[in-house]
């Protein structure tokens, strides 16, 4: 969903504000998946369209002073921003720090909702008119205490976000692979992108109607196209600070909504850290094919090397499906591996096994190896078919509850008989009594 951040100096009442929206509609509250710290970003419906607000208000930058702090906390929440809302209290007027936030909003050219707030009543109105001095347009006066004129601005939020994109057909055959390219900071996802790209050809492409970081680029390996996802957003510095993790997790999370195969980087001379795997994670929730590249492989001696295997067996055991590729974006060496390894992941990722075969397949399955008996009832596949692809989803018609256990010995064995290497698969059980 499009992405709605809003900006203010502290005790302007931008989390009343949220909670005015999000409240009112009763929405859905989810937590961004991966975000640890309080909760900043939040699901909500207006309209029946979906939207992410993200109170910017949930962390401050430790920069040095209030102005520089708000300043920097604009900065981050346009880069990811479909629409901004700016609060500003109408009861103090806009002050200096809010001219400046002003500035930086009118540079990024994302479009602004001014926010006029704590016009709890008809006297103070005349106060928010004031805010079109501010020259961002129409201040609208909300009372996010009482909830007056939230519906009114929800609309113009609406009416201010970019044309929605059209669908991002997954099912587009031909068309340039969608590849993310993702990893914590330093790694050396631009390192590798600018091997990738000096080597190849390269076309940088303004995605038409998408809207965060437009930019993503068309590099052609292999002889075929594939299309970088989001590769300005790699290619940024990465501003040093606390609020960069937060956005960094939005801003995969957004990647992987337009991917279809994710290459997640990780450092293979330092030990998998927390968030390597929740990284992987992300990939296996999202849905997406995924292909591991372990970087600056040329750093490696024997002994890490070693250690290395058994970490990844013990490690990335929920992964081990995913293809490995050992590189070093330095040298460029196995880096024409890549290609091999995305076309492994998208085929399994699309690949779809007919009913009957299926079907044959739980029958033997099923004989050879029964659920366990569970007070005195042993649950069976009755039936099974695939209910979808990108990624392969199975449904199982059973006769009882198949335990975790059994349910993830079932997925071994599909991918044994079937392969579906490089894509998380899901199974859902619908009971018959
Ligand atoms: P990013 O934050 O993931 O984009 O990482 P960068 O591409 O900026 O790389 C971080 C650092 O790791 C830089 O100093 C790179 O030169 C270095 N680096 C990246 N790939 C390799 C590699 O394969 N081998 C070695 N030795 N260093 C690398």
């Amino acid at each position: 969903p499009p992405v709605v951040a809003v900006v203010g100096r502290p005790n302007v009442g931008k989390s009343t504000l949220v909670n005015r929206i999000l409240g009112r509609r009763e929405a859905v509250v989810e937590d961004v998946p991966g975000v640890t710290r309080d909760r900043v970003a939040y699901d909500a419906e207006w309209s029946g369209r979906r939207l992410t607000v993200v109170d910017t208000g949930g962390w401050l930058p430790d920069a040095a002073g209030l102005a520089a702090a708000i300043a920097e906390q604009a900065r981050m929440a346009v880069d990811l921003a479909d629409v901004v809302m700016f609060v500003v209290d109408a009861t103090v007027g806009a002050t200096d720090v809010d001219e400046a936030v002003v500035e930086i909003l009118r540079r990024s050219g994302k479009p602004v909702v001014l926010v006029a707030n704590k016009v709890d009543d008809a006297a103070t109105e005349l106060e928010a008119t004031a805010l079109w001095s501010l020259g961002i347009g129409e201040p609208h006066p909300v009372s996010a205490l009482h909830g007056r004129g939230s519906g009114d601005l929800l609309d113009a939020v609406l009416a201010a976000l970019p044309q929605q994109a059209p669908p991002q057909l997954l099912a587009v055959e031909g068309g340039p692979r969608r590849v993310a390219l993702l990893g914590r900071p330093n790694v050396g996802k631009s390192s590798l992108l600018n091997k990738l790209a000096r080597e190849n050809r390269v076309v940088v492409d303004d995605v038409a109607g998408t809207t965060r970081d437009p930019v993503d680029e068309l590099i052609e390996l292999g002889g075929r196209s594939w299309r970088f996802i989001d590769t300005a957003g790699i290619r940024r510095r990465h501003r040093e600070n606390q609020g960069a993790d937060f956005y960094a997790t939005l801003r995969t999370q957004s990647a992987l909504e337009r991917a279809e195969v994710a290459v997640v980087l990780v450092d293979a001379g330092q030990p998998l850290t927390e968030q390597d795997l929740r990284i992987i994670s992300m990939v296996i929730e999202a849905g997406r094919s995924l292909v591991i590249a372990y970087n600056k492989w040329d750093l490696l001696d024997e002994e890490r090397r070693h250690y290395l295997e058994r970490e990844i067996d013990r490690q990335l055991y929920h992964a081990r499906w995913a293809p490995r590729v050992n590189i070093s974006a330095l040298t460029g060496r196995h880096v024409d591996k890549l290609v091999p390894a995305l076309d492994t992941a998208l085929e399994g990722w699309g690949s779809r096994v007919p009913t009957a075969k299926l079907n044959q397949f739980f029958a033997e399955l099923v004989a050879a190896h029964p659920h366990p008996i569970r007070g005195g009832k042993q649950p069976r596949v009755l039936f099974a078919t695939q209910a979808g692809v990108r990624p392969p989803r199975f449904v199982l018609f059973t006769s009882g509850f198949l335990e975790e256990g059994y349910r993830r010995f079932i997925e071994r064995r599909l991918r044994e008989e079937f392969g579906f290497a490089g894509t998380p698969i899901e199974i859902t059980m619908k009971i018959r009594e």
